[in-house]
């Protein structure tokens, strides 16, 4: 499931072969963007913020500069390749067509496609980013603070208190701290739990495949999220899989009984 590991790693797949380049075709299969057309445009910059994408296009003489902004959501993927090589998912799934004279990048089943004037005043609501060049822990952790009476398991999926954390790791992170995932903000030494995050998706982001129990043997990887009714890796207890989220959006969420109570 994209995380904020995954989408940093696609950006920096991005800038490899979009940064300084000229585009020289673009197209948007998105409602509203279909007419919008930045052939000619140079690409300055490709980055991360929490799991947003943006690609950043320079302004010309006539036009502003611009971002397209992206998010993953649950299905989406760039793929990169060479012009004229065969791509690897259905035509029908992509959003987005960026080529240059050399590279194409494609956006398959994106849950997000816009343009953005300001992107900076856009994405000034989310929180800290566990992998941005400006990761404040202090302030990370004074904002999932002020709502002590806030779920730690909601709160880590909170992107307006914290960027990066999706629902993958908010198992993974509540596990390791022996956290129940819906024990109150007040109850947790949020530091700490800030502290584990940011090392969990540092070890991660330049990784193919996510580990967080050290093990990178394909059904060893994880401490409990997807593991419903399998026995923990410490004590063996079957691990139990539940709902957790403001209505509307509760997702699943996976933790040991015993280790976690
Ligand atoms: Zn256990």
């Amino acid at each position: 499931m994209p995380e904020g590991d995954t989408v940093y790693r696609t950006a920096a797949d991005l800038r490899r072969i979009l940064e300084g380049k000229v585009l020289q075709h673009s197209q948007f299969r998105t409602p509203g963007l279909a007419t919008s057309d930045l052939a000619g445009r140079t690409v300055t910059s490709v980055r991360s913020r929490g799991k947003h994408l943006l690609i950043n296009i320079a302004g010309t003489a006539t036009q502003s500069a611009v971002s397209i902004h992206t998010h993953l959501k649950m299905e989406g993927e760039w793929h990169v390749h060479p012009v004229g090589t065969r791509w690897r998912k259905p035509a029908h799934k992509a959003r987005i067509v960026l080529r240059t004279s050399t590279h194409e990048a494609v956006g398959f089943d994106l849950g997000v496609v816009d343009l953005l004037a300001d992107p900076d005043a856009a994405l000034a609501y989310l929180g800290p980013d566990l992998l941005g060049d400006d990761w404040d822990p202090a302030k990370a952790t004074t904002r999932i603070t002020a709502h002590p009476g806030t779920t730690i398991g909601e709160a880590l999926l909170d992107q307006r208190l914290m960027a990066g954390v999706g629902n993958e790791y908010r198992s993974e992170i509540c596990f390791l701290r022996g956290v129940h995932p819906e024990t109150p903000v007040a109850d947790v030494d949020v530091a700490t739990v800030v502290d584990l995050a940011r090392r969990l998706l540092w070890a991660n982001k330049d990784r193919k495949v996510r580990v967080t129990t050290g093990n990178t043997a394909p059904h060893a990887r994880l401490w409990v999220y997807g593991r419903h009714r399998q026995p923990c890796r410490r004590c063996h207890t079957l691990i139990v899989r539940a709902t957790l989220g403001p209505p509307g959006q509760d997702r699943s969420i996976y933790f040991c009984p015993a280790c976690q109570s």
